[in-house]
């Protein structure tokens, strides 16, 4: 039971990555971008670019009627960047640094300011891969001990005992039925 449900997680860990993976390829001509913006002029916002996702604050400045600046309430947009760099990089002048696996991106212009947590799509998807890529190359070795006539979980060689593990009591599939 356990089993299965760890082989499971394991598998929604290796779909999340490679969906990561394709966030990311798609973040380069690509903002996405979900806002709830408050009445006060601060807006809580989630989106990803240019390599990077983004959790933070924008505060928009009394009186600014830039675009960028969040309307009220819940908004989301999906558009083209052409830019080398994202859309709060550009307007607060930050220099990327996307080497690093968390950072944050914080400043301001004449319209508003920023307070973004920043984490790259990489380190991500290092995260999300590390598990799937562990049992992967795990379960490549135990095929390889099993072809070569050993036991599947501990290697011991069963030429002389196929049906059963003498060192750890391992029954191969269909080992017992067929002796
Ligand atoms: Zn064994």
């Amino acid at each position: 039971m356990f089993r299965r449900i760890r082989t499971l997680l394991c598998l929604l860990s290796l779909i999340l990555c490679l969906a990561t993976g394709w966030f990311w390829w798609r973040s380069y001509g690509w903002y996405t971008i979900v806002t709830y913006g408050k009445s006060n002029g601060e807006a809580v916002t989630f989106f990803h670019d240019m390599g990077g996702l983004y959790v933070g604050t924008q505060t928009k400045f009394r009186g600014s009627t830039h675009n960028r600046a969040a309307v009220e309430g819940w908004s989301a947009h999906n558009f083209r960047n052409d830019l080398p760099l994202s859309f709060f990089e550009a307007d607060v002048d930050a220099v990327p640094q996307r080497w690093k696996p968390v950072r944050v991106l914080s400043g301001f212009n004449t319209d508003y300011k920023i307070w973004f947590i920043v984490v790259p799509h990489w380190f991500l998807m290092l995260l999300l891969g590390i598990w799937p890529a562990i049992r992967g190359w795990r379960w490549i070795c135990r095929r390889k001990r099993f072809d070569a006539g050993c036991c599947r979980v501990c290697g011991y060689d069963l030429c002389a005992t196929p049906g059963r593990c003498p060192e750890c009591g391992h029954t191969p599939a269909g080992g017992s039925i067929q002796s």
